[in-house]
């Protein structure tokens, strides 16, 4: 018998997407947990920007992001979404994340 996976793949993971006028941004958690990112323009040069922000705020005092995704979504895809990673992980959130729009 196959032991199941219990715990994510240490990698890194898009976290949320954002839509403004400067196009699609994706902040994404570091392989080790710790350390988010954005891809955004302002990141680059200022190691911080309003995406950031707005999911740092949201943070709970257990330092998780609560990841919203769409009600469509399967108990079957968000098992091997959170279970399996990589790939299934990137696409289920591409299909289901939900994107927040900034002004
Ligand atoms: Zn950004």
């Amino acid at each position: 018998m196959k032991s199941e996976e219990t715990s994510m793949p240490k990698e890194p993971r898009p976290l949320q997407y954002f839509l403004d006028a400067a196009g699609v941004s994706t902040v994404t958690l570091a392989a080790d947990n710790k350390m988010l990112t954005c891809d955004c323009a302002a990141f680059k040069k200022n190691s911080t920007c309003k995406h950031l922000t707005w999911v740092n705020t949201r943070v709970d005092d257990k330092g998780i992001y609560p990841i919203q995704v769409s009600k469509r979504a399967s108990k079957d895809e968000m098992d091997a979404a959170f279970g399996k990673g990589g790939e299934h992980y990137r696409s289920f959130m591409l299909k289901y994340g939900r994107v927040e729009v900034l002004n």
